[in-house]
């Protein structure tokens, strides 16, 4: 068989340019240890393998392409796991993390992200003004269940006209009174209940 000529400075400049050792084989329809041959012959240094390989940019490309949405194995995962555990990274490598996650998982790519909006029920639950309700109805009821007469534990301030449906008594203390966690649910208003009767929180 009379052996293809071969343009061994073609071969290295495309090798050189990202193209692989199968993709070169195919392209001049020769065996892929005749590139690699070329290639060692003239001391090229390979795309893989330890301190030879070089990454160039579109093969960076390819193989990130490649390996985008691939699910890992579970035996993948355990191993990497394994080999990974109780190691602590060096300051550096946090540094590139860091670097690498800013500007990653905002909004849509995040599952917690709700399309911006911070519920107004959310808004005023953070806010002073509620705070001092909470904290006023707690010290007016001696942080005592006004149901059953329990001290401690898990108490609420409940609000007894529902905070949803009657805005205008949402920071006034006498529509507060502390329950504790087991009588607050035991009320026609709460949580759940309210949320499937009104759509909103109480
Ligand atoms: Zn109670």
């Amino acid at each position: 068989m009379i052996k293809a000529v071969i343009n061994n400075n073609v071969i290295i400049k495309l090798y050189q340019q990202g193209l692989g050792i199968n993709e070169l084989s195919k392209k001049f329809k020769c065996h892929t240890r005749r590139i690699k041959k070329i290639l060692d012959d003239n001391n090229i240094p390979r795309h893989y393998g330890g301190s030879f390989a070089v990454w160039t940019e579109s093969r960076k490309e390819k193989v990130s392409k490649k390996l985008k949405g691939r699910k890992k194995s579970s035996e993948f995962c355990e191993n990497n796991s394994r080999i990974h555990k109780g190691k602590k990274l060096s300051e550096k490598t946090k540094e590139k993390i860091r670097l690498s996650r800013i500007g990653k998982f905002c909004k849509e790519e995040n599952p917690n992200w709700r399309g911006g909006v911070t519920t107004e029920n959310e808004l005023i639950r953070k806010s002073n003004k509620y705070k001092e309700w909470r904290l006023s109805v707690f010290e007016r009821d001696n942080y005592t269940c006004q149901f059953c007469g329990e001290v401690g534990g898990e108490l609420h301030a409940d609000h007894i006209k529902p905070f949803s449906t009657h805005k205008n008594l949402r920071f006034n203390i006498n529509n507060g009174r502390i329950l504790c966690a087991s009588c607050h649910r035991d009320t026609p208003t709460y949580g759940a209940k309210a949320i499937q009767k009104q759509g909103v929180m109480v």
